[in-house]
């Protein structure tokens, strides 16, 4: 009866370690779908701000300079918008790495900032200082530092926002539309994969409570066979002893007639 229920412990050993295998990488998944809402929600963030970004000023402005300089066409338009225009105002979040943004997204003040709770930090990256006061050094030096102690951090290891005059920024080209996609072609993934373990899941725990079950049972027969086996052999035992006990009775009944013979 054992070597049956030894087959099927270990079969049910495997099945669980294959669903723990199968929630951690459920975790993971969840881990990288929470990654992605925070890409996204930095992406809204970076985008809704870029209208509140000091406007670019060609004069200031070096690669502009060498750009209208450059091309003689341009030139015309350059000075229509020569004196200010938008900013680029890509945020270098959207292109961290895994490790790093997870690493950014555990702080209090990052939460607070995703939450809405907090403007979104940055400095631009050619050192004008943002018009919004809590991203100035000032601002940054005197409220943040004190308190969150590397939360916040001081305004020269906030994240970098690209000051380029937009239209003339070649390295982030439509950011917006380009990082929106990317996001939600990994949130697709990340979700196929999400419901592709819930699958395997819902397999791996009907798998181990089948198993679960059949051990249930053959154990649950194998003891009552071992109760019956025990009550047989007490039933043996006293039919044995009442036969001894008729034997000695029918021997002695048998020496009765044949002495009377
Ligand atoms: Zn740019």
């Amino acid at each position: 009866m054992d070597s049956l229920s030894v087959k099927e412990e270990e079969e049910l050993r495997n099945a669980q370690i294959k669903l723990a295998s199968i929630l951690a990488r459920k975790a993971r998944v969840e881990a990288s779908l929470d990654l992605v809402a925070s890409r996204h929600k930095l992406l809204q963030l970076a985008e809704d701000r870029v209208s509140t970004l000091p406007p670019a000023r060609n004069d200031s402005d070096p690669s502009a300079a060498t750009v209208s300089s450059k091309t003689k066409k341009g030139r015309g338009t350059v000075t229509s918008t020569s004196g200010v225009g938008p900013r680029c105002g890509y945020d270098e979040r959207l292109s961290w790495e895994d490790e790093k943004l997870e690493r950014w997204c555990e702080k209090d003040h990052s939460q607070a900032i995703l939450k809405e709770e907090l403007p979104l930090d940055g400095r631009l990256d050619d050192g004008t200082p943002m018009a919004n006061g809590t991203a100035s050094p000032a601002e940054g030096a005197s409220s943040a530092s004190p308190t969150s102690g590397g939360g916040n951090g001081t305004q020269q290891d906030a994240p970098l926002i690209c000051s380029t005059a937009k239209r003339r920024c070649k390295r982030h080209a439509d950011w917006s539309i380009v990082r929106g996609a990317d996001f939600e072609v990994e949130r697709e993934a990340q979700t196929q994969a999400l419901s592709r373990l819930a699958d395997e899941e819902r397999d791996a725990a009907i798998l181990i409570r089948e198993l679960e079950s059949i051990i249930n049972i053959r154990r649950d027969t194998a003891q009552k066979a071992v109760a019956r086996k025990k009550e047989e052999d007490a039933k043996r035992d006293a039919e044995l002893a009442a036969l001894l006990a008729r034997g000695g009775t029918a021997a002695r009944k048998a020496s009765g007639p044949h002495f009377n013979l």
